[in-house]
C-alpha cells in the first residue's frame, strides 16, 4: 500500500512551498487509494508551538486536505525514539560518546587548519573502559566508513554519497537523552509504513543519513522524491517580498483553496499543458514522476487568473461558505444567489465581491468625486430625473435593458447620456456590475429613492 505522509516542524505558519509538498504526497496517496499521514515534528521544544501546530491544522482544513488517522506529534513519542535507541546501543550499532566540548573545539581548530571538512574523528566508536568522568555523553551511530550511499530518487534519479565525504558518526541523541531529528524521522517512518517520502529537495543532504539509520534497525528504506524548491520570478529563493508565503494569508486576500491548491500543483507538476485541475481529476491523474526537476517560478497573476476561473464556475454553495469563512453571510440578503451571481462575473478575489456587494447593498453615502467631475452634468442630470420618473415597475434585468433602450430611443439620447450618472447615483462608483442587474437587485423603490438622494446631493453642487 502507498502511504505518504506530511511531517511539518511547526515553527510559524504553513508556508506555500509546505502546502504544496503536502498536496503532492496527499494526491499521490489518493491516486493509489492509499494513506495520507499528517506527523507534527514538535521534538524542538525552544522553536516549536502551539500555536504554530494549531496554524497548520487550520490551513489543512481551510484546504480541505483530509488525513487518514488521528494526527501525529512526535513530542509524545519520545518512549519510542529511547527503544530504538536503547535496541542499536545493544547491538553495538550505537555508542556513547564522550567528547568535550573542549576536546570537540579542538578538533575543529585541527580539521580548519588542514583545510579538512570538519567531522567526527570516531574516537569513541570502540571505546572500551571507564568512561571519563563529568561528562553527559551523547550517542552517536556507527556510520559507515567507505563506500556509497546510493538511493534511487523518484525525480533526481539515481543519488549516491561516498560515505566518507557525507556521513560520519553523527548524533542520534543529545547529552539530555532527546533524539535528533533524522533518527526520529526514520523511527516514524518505518513504523508509520510510509513507502513514499515526497519532500523539498533542502532535505538531500539527510537522505543518506537516514539511509544509514534504516540500514541500522533493518527497516526498509521507502522511496524518496526530493522536490526543487519553489522560486521567486527573479531566480531567487521565494521570500515574503516577492509574495505571501503564508498559506493563510491567501485566505484573507481573498483567494479560493481551489486556486491556491491548482496553482501550487503546477508549481512543479505538469500534465500535457493543462492548466485548470479539480481536486477529483487530480485525485486520479497525479504522479510523482511528472514532478519537474528543475525550480518552478512563482507567478502571482497566474494565481490570480486561476482565482477568477473558479469565482466563476465554482458553485453557489461553495463560494458562500468561503466568503463566510471571510466574516461575509451572503444569506442576510434578500436575493443571495443573484447577487452573488452579478458580483462574481467581475471579481478576482472574494474581497472584490465582499467590496461591491457592499456599494450596491447599501444606498451610496458618498459619490466617486472624478465620476461626478467626469460625467455629471446639467444634461445628465435632467435625463437621470425623467429616467426616474419613467421607472414604474419591477423587471427582471434583460427587461430593465429593454426599457432603458425604449426610454433612450423615445428621448433621442444614448446609452452614455444617462449610464455612468445612473451607476453613481445607484453604487456612488463609477465601476459596478451591470447597470439592469443593480436595478433588479435594488428595485424599483429603492432605486428611485436612491437616484433622488444623488440628484438632491448634485443639485446643490451643479
Ligand atoms: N520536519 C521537516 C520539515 O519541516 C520535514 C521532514 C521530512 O519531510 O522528512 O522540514
Amino acid at each position: 500500500m502507498i502511504v505518504t505522509r506530511f511531517a511539518p516542524s511547526p515553527t510559524g505558519y504553513l508556508h506555500i512551498g509546505g502546502l504544496r509538498t503536502a498536496l503532492y504526497n496527499y494526491l499521490y496517496a489518493r491516486k493509489n487509494g492509499g494513506k495520507f499521514l499528517l506527523r507534527i515534528e514538535d521534538t524542538d521544544l525552544k522553536r516549536n508551538s502551539l500555536e504554530a501546530t494549531k496554524a497548520i491544522i487550520e490551513a489543512f482544513k481551510w484546504c480541505g486536505l483530509d488525513y487518514d488517522s488521528e494526527i501525529f506529534y512526535q513530542s509524545k513519542r519520545f518512549d519510542i525514539y529511547k527503544k530504538y535507541i536503547q535496541k542499536l546501543l545493544d547491538e553495538k550499532k550505537a555508542y556513547y560518546c564522550y567528547m568535550s566540548k573542549d576536546e570537540l573545539d579542538a578538533l575543529r581548530a585541527t580539521q580548519e587548519a588542514a583545510k579538512q571538512r570538519p567531522r567526527y574523528d570516531g574516537r569513541y566508536r570502540d571505546f572500551v573502559g571507564t568512561p571519563p568522568s563529568g561528562i553527559s555523553p551523547v550517542i552517536r551511530i556507527k556510520a559507515p566508513l567507505d563506500g556509497d550511499i546510493s538511493f534511487y530518487d523518484g525525480i533526481k534519479g539515481r543519488i549516491s554519497f561516498k560515505a566518507d565525504d557525507i556521513v560520519d558518526d553523527f548524533i542520534i541523541a543529545r547529552s539530555d537523552g532527546s533524539p535528533t531529528y533524522n533518527f526520529t524521522v526514520v523511527v516514524d517512518d518505518a513504523l508509520m509504513g510510509v513507502s513514499d517520502v515526497i519532500r523539498g529537495d533542502d532535505h538531500l543532504s539527510n537522505t543518506p543519513k537516514q539511509i544509514v539509520i534504516y540500514e541500522a534497525l533493518g527497516f526498509a528504506v521507502p522511496k524518496f522524491y526530493h522536490v526543487a524548491m519553489i522560486h521567486s520570478s527573479s531566480g531567487k529563493k521565494l521570500s515574503k517580498r516577492d509574495g505571501a508565503t503564508d498559506v493563510m494569508e491567501y485566505k484573507a486576500m481573498g483567494i479560493l483553496p481551489e486556486a491556491l491548491l491548482n496553482f501550487l500543483v503546477r508549481l512543479g507538476w505538469s500534465h500535457g499543458d493543462d492548466e485548470i485541475f479539480s481536486m477529483d481529476e487530480l485525485k486520479n491523474i497525479f504522479s510523482p514522476e511528472h514532478i519537474s526537476k528543475s525550480a518552478s517560478s512563482y507567478d502571482f497573476k497566474k494565481l490570480e487568473w486561476l482565482n477568477e476561473y473558479y469565482i466563476k464556475n465554482l458553485p453557489y454553495e461553495n463560494l458562500k461558505k468561503n466568503l463566510k469563512g471571510l466574516g461575509f453571510d451572503l444569506d442576510i440578503f434578500k436575493k443571495p444567489e443573484f447577487l452573488l451571481d452579478m458580483l462574481r462575473a467581475r471579481a478576482k478575489t472574494l474581497l472584490d465581491i465582499i467590496q461591491s456587494a457592499k456599494d450596491i447593498i447599501n444606498q451610496p453615502q458618498k459619490y466617486d468625486e472624478k465620476g461626478i467631475k467626469k460625467f455629471i452634468n446639467e444634461n445628465t442630470l435632467k435625463n437621470l430625473q425623467l429616467y426616474a420618473q419613467k421607472l414604474d415597475k419591477e423587471h427582471k434585468a434583460a427587461d430593465f435593458e429593454n426599457f432603458t433602450n425604449t426610454f433612450l430611443k423615445d428621448y433621442d439620447l444614448e446609452l452614455k447620456d444617462i449610464a455612468q450618472a445612473l451607476r453613481l447615483a445607484l453604487t456612488g462608483k463609477t465601476v459596478s456590475p451591470s447597470i439592469f442587474e443593480v436595478l433588479e437587485f435594488v428595485g424599483v423603490d429603492d432605486s428611485k429613492k436612491r437616484i433622488e438622494l444623488f440628484l438632491e446631493n448634485m443639485r446643490a453642487i451643479f
